[in-house]
């Protein structure tokens, strides 16, 4: 990952032009869209997000796509009936390819949604990852056994140096040869700067970066003789309280030189053999586009199949045990997630954002999977034959998912102005009667009995005038269990607005399936007992799990209200896209 990478200095004019290019295919969409801007010239929008009491006609969802060069998100966007937007304030869905700003985040209005959180390099980075998930590891030694042994050089040198030197003299004591190690750069990705060692002497500090040492897979699980890796991907829509899925297709990306008996030292710099990275296996000539069950870079059903046909169980019980290590990883950031973003926008429940996460997965001899590193901007080019299938379903999932048709700006200020009503009702009926005032600002307010007719009436006109402008939800995918329900998209207050967003992904979850919160409660308390912990590891200062909470009332000149250290609490984070 390269600091120096963000996303305003990509080269935003030419993907501009690109999708001006793909506009004219978008014209369909976009005919009588009244969110589609009028400008393409930001300097002639108002700062104010979308005005819809302005705009009559039938309203679309849109995808703001200016600041990514995958032309694959435009397309998922317009194949679910997204309009692509050039508009820097008024949009529904925003993709970059860089970190999301705090700045961008006070500017997002609570119908708008942006594909990364704040502070997701706890997760992302090396040195981050190792640290938080080395201490859970201590923690819990077996649970957390999916994380290799990992040292942050920087910090954990010595230690380093000590653990290595008493393994191999314990090892030597039993005629075994030293223990491998590999040596990674903490902010560079694709293999870069990545080799292999035995002898701790052999590591060699780097003046450009800090670097981690991980212990090395010695016997990962071959296919046909070679190494290979899973890119599985995982998605969150929600940091606080967490909701998680993961989805059941993926890449396997194969070595393209054979394993052999493993690590030595006339082979230890051979990295097609040790390294299964897309991006350094394809410059080999061996490396082989063969589709999805052949070839460098298959699909990770492929791979749990094949493994099922040799009698291992690969789609059961080895895909359980990767969607347990995926949450348990998560969960270990949790906590930090929900306080950084919570310090962004502390009326939110952390809907504003979501994030695609890459998961690097190996498996050893015994059919143990491990967490290698976890990417935040997996990567979405599309240059094999595999990559065209795989992403387009993957991006098009995601945003069924975020059900864009519910982020209809104008039901959010009616809601709004509902909610403010039936506050001012209560207040004046409580204060005559002394009673309690109903909790209103972070959920659905309980209507008093008194005020509904009245409300009811007013919100009724609105309703009807408004369901001429509500586009029908995006098809549900093929696979989709039962059809949907209305009440996540519709305008109806859902009794319990769980539920009801529960219900919906229910029936859009396509290829995801969800693993937080988990459905039996054998796994909800192993999961609360992580999720404890890594709270008070974290020594966050959490308050208790929130409820969902749809409506989040806050606005921009809220946010920008709080202090400045509080706004840069995010800043600096830098991603790089990788396979
Ligand atoms: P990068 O960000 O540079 O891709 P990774 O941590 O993903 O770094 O490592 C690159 C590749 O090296 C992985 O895809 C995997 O094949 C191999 N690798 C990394 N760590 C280990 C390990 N601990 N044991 C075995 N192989 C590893």
């Amino acid at each position: 990952m390269t600091r120096d990478m963000h996303f305003n200095s990509l080269p935003v004019s030419k993907y501009s032009t690109m999708i001006s290019a793909k506009r004219s295919s978008s014209t369909i969409f976009a005919a009588g869209n009244a969110a589609t801007p009028r400008h393409t010239d930001p300097s002639k929008q108002t700062a104010t997000p979308t005005s819809p009491s302005a705009r009559k006609g039938k309203w679309t969802p849109t995808i703001q796509v200016e600041n990514t060069k995958h032309s694959v998100v435009l397309r998922a966007g317009e194949g679910i009936g997204l309009s692509a937007t050039t508009s820097p304030t008024d949009w529904t869905i925003q993709w970059q390819d860089g970190v999301v700003t705090v700045d961008q985040l006070l500017h997002m209005r609570p119908w708008q949604r942006i594909n990364h959180f704040p502070a997701m390099h706890h997760l992302c980075h090396k040195d981050y990852l190792a640290r938080n998930l080395t201490k859970m590891r201590n923690e819990f030694p077996r649970e957390y056994a999916f994380w290799p042994r990992t040292w942050c050089m920087r910090t954990d040198a010595v230690a380093f140096k000590a653990y290595a030197g008493a393994r191999a003299r314990a090892r030597a004591a039993r005629g075994r040869p030293p223990r491998w190690y590999i040596a990674k750069p903490d902010s560079k990705s694709r293999g870069i700067g990545i080799y292999l060692f035995s002898d701790p002497a052999e590591f060699q500090t780097n003046p450009e970066y800090e670097m981690v040492v991980q212990q090395y897979i010695e016997r990962p699980l071959l296919i046909e003789g070679y190494k290979f890796d899973m890119r599985v991907y995982a998605l969150i829509t929600q940091c606080d309280p967490l909701r998680l899925f993961v989805y059941k297709e993926g890449l396997a990306r194969f070595a393209t030189e054979p394993y052999g008996t493993g690590p030595a030292l006339d082979n230890q710099s051979q990295i097609c053999m040790h390294l299964t990275n897309y991006s350094v296996n394809k410059r080999s000539t061996k490396f082989v586009d063969g589709g999805a069950d052949g070839g460098s870079k298959r699909t990770l059903t492929w791979a749990l199949e094949y493994l099922d046909s040799l009698g291992h169980d690969g789609s059961g019980a080895i895909w359980t045990s990767i969607k347990d290590i995926i949450a348990k990883s998560i969960l270990t950031v949790q906590p930090e997630l929900a306080r950084v973003f919570r310090t962004c926008a502390p009326n939110g429940d952390g809907s504003l954002c979501f994030e695609l996460l890459g998961f690097d997965v190996i498996l050893d001899h015994k059919l143990r999977p491990f967490v290698l590193e976890i990417n935040h901007s997996p990567s979405l080019s599309c240059e094999t034959a595999v990559d065209h299938k795989l992403k387009q379903g993957l991006l098009e999932n995601i945003f069924r998912l975020l059900n864009p048709t519910s982020l209809n700006p104008r039901k959010w200020m009616r809601r709004d102005r509902k909610q403010a009503k039936q506050r001012l009702y209560a207040s004046s009926s409580t204060s005559a009667t002394a009673a309690p005032p109903p909790a209103a600002a972070n959920g659905p307010a309980s209507k008093p009995a008194a005020a509904a007719p009245i409300l009811a009436d007013n919100d009724a006109d609105l309703d009807s005038a408004d369901e001429a402008d509500e586009p029908s939800p995006p098809p549900a995918p093929r696979d989709a269990p039962s059809p949907a329900p209305a009440a996540a998209t519709d305008d109806s207050a859902p009794s319990d607005p769980l539920d009801a967003a529960t219900a919906y992904e229910t029936a859009h979850l396509g290829l995801f399936e969800r693993v937080y919160p988990p459905s039996d409660p054998a796994t909800a308390a192993r999961y609360t007992t992580y999720l404890t912990t890594a709270q008070s590891l974290r020594g966050c200062d959490i308050e208790p799990a929130r409820t969902f909470a749809p409506e989040r009332g806050e606005t921009a000149a809220d946010a920008a209200g709080r202090p400045a250290a509080a706004r840069g609490a995010a800043a600096g984070d830098v991603v790089d896209e990788r396979e």
